[in-house]
């Protein structure tokens, strides 16, 4: 159901086969030049196609000729209630306005924005909110929220059909996530341009980062959307771009830097993994080629359900394993496993494949195998879904590795955020 049209923003291709793309909107009042392109230089850092603005006055719209000459991604005004603003910003090289033809001024207004864009080759986004519906929808969105706003969108694209502009794409949003997904669902049946996906006033970066995972994650596994943007109460957008692309890869539609997989640890655990999961994560940020790494809290099931990934550790009291695609590669004391984690990804990316000793394999796996025999009568959850799978991996491989000397931590969990009393290790600072 992915939208059969595609429209360009600037070099950013939105719909069609194109791959979902990543925005998300400046929090900065537009006319401070300074902390707008410094946001929208951390907003593109952090993986966003396009970036929206907004234009409220004509000291944004002067702006906007600066932003978008100096802007490493494309740029979109977004307008509300005054045309005329739509018109300066397109003049002003604009590569895409957003707007409400709702709430512009009626069609003539909407027509003049559409001709000054043709002329411009600038594509929009003609969005509907629940909330700011044409008052004729105003008694079906009281008995139908979800067919209001699609009919309102429906209408809209008609609009613009009328008035010969072809170049948009479209959004409905709402700030209910089912009536986000049953709209959206709804008018990608009936539309063939691109779609627009958010959740509107998703709230804090918590909850708001799960409504939109609920939300777009239900409608991009359908293959519904072609551009998202994560809508946070923060000053920070590059939150939202990051939630955006945990949201992509989560789903496999994008690949962008590493995933983190860890265990949520029980009972099992004997060491310190929150720190070590913190340290890892923040080490990871310099990366930027899509490795997995797992990380379990403990080697009862062996490399279990982590086998498919690149990299990985699993720890025990004293000491863990450090594998790769399914096989152990060294034995490491505790202390010092992320530090050896990251010589293994470092010497594998350098060489373009991962270096085995087979001596250190050995005595890895034969660590491993202990330490499950020791612990085969215990059904955790993930050897349940081993046995049900029934696939286990023949670890022929063995292996050891040199301890290392010093652990680095530079990453500090506290027992606030990571309680240790009641668990069964102890932390160091
Ligand atoms: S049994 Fe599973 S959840 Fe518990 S510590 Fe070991 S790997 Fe983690």
């Amino acid at each position: 159901m992915a939208s059969r049209r595609q429209i360009w923003v600037k070099d950013v291709p939105i719909g069609g086969s194109a791959p979902v793309a990543v925005q998300t909107m400046t929090k900065t009042e537009t006319a401070n030049l300074a902390a707008t392109m410094e946001q929208i230089g951390r907003v593109a850092e952090a993986g966003s196609d396009l970036v929206r603005v907004a234009v409220p006055r004509e000291a944004d719209v002067e702006a906007l000729r600066t932003i978008v000459a100096d802007s490493p991604i494309p740029v979109i005004a977004d307008i509300h209630f005054n045309y005329t603003l739509a018109l300066k910003a397109i003049d002003a090289g604009a590569h895409c306005i957003r707007l409400n033809p709702g709430n512009i001024g009626g069609p003539d207004k909407v027509a003049q924005v559409a001709e000054r864009a043709t002329a411009a080759g600038v594509p929009m986004r003609i969005g509907v909110n629940s909330g700011s519906l044409p008052k004729h929808l105003h008694e079906l969105e009281r008995s139908s929220p979800v067919e209001a706003l699609v009919q309102a969108a429906v209408e809209f694209v008609e609009l613009m059909e009328r008035l010969e502009f072809e170049n948009f794409k479209v959004s409905i949003k709402s700030t209910s996530v089912p009536n986000t997904i049953a709209a959206n669902r709804l008018l990608a049946s009936k539309i063939e341009y691109p779609i627009h996906l958010g959740i509107t006033e998703a709230g804090t970066k918590w909850s708001g980062s799960l409504k939109s995972a609920v939300g777009l994650g239900a409608l991009l596994a359908d293959g519904v959307g072609d551009t998202i943007r994560i809508s946070l109460s923060t000053f920070h957008a590059e939150e939202e771009v990051k939630v955006a692309w945990e949201i992509l890869k989560a789903l496999g539609l994008r690949e962008r830097g590493p995933v983190l997989i860890a265990c949520p640890t029980c009972g099992r655990l004997q060491f310190d993994m929150d720190t070590v999961v913190a340290e890892i994560e923040n080490r990871l940020e310099q990366y930027t080629e899509p490795i997995e790494v797992a990380v379990l809290g403990c080697a009862v099931n062996g490399i279990g359900e982590a086998s498919h990934a690149d990299f990985g550790i699993t720890g025990a009291k004293n000491e863990g394993l450090i594998f790769a695609h399914g096989k152990p590669l060294r034995k490491v004391p505790q202390a010092g496993l992320v530090d050896a984690l990251f010589e293994e990804i470092d010497r594998s990316l350098d060489r373009g494949n991962v270096e085995v000793d087979a001596r250190k394999a050995a005595e890895g796996a034969e660590w491993l195998q202990r330490i499950e025999d020791e612990n085969a009568d215990q059904l955790t959850p993930e050897r349940i879904a081993q046995m049900e799978a029934a696939a286990a991996e023949d670890a022929d491989a063995d292996i050891t590795a040199e301890p290392l000397d010093q652990p680095v931590r530079r990453t500090s969990v506290d027992e606030k955020s990571s309680p240790v009393s009641g668990r069964r290790f102890t932390r160091t600072t």
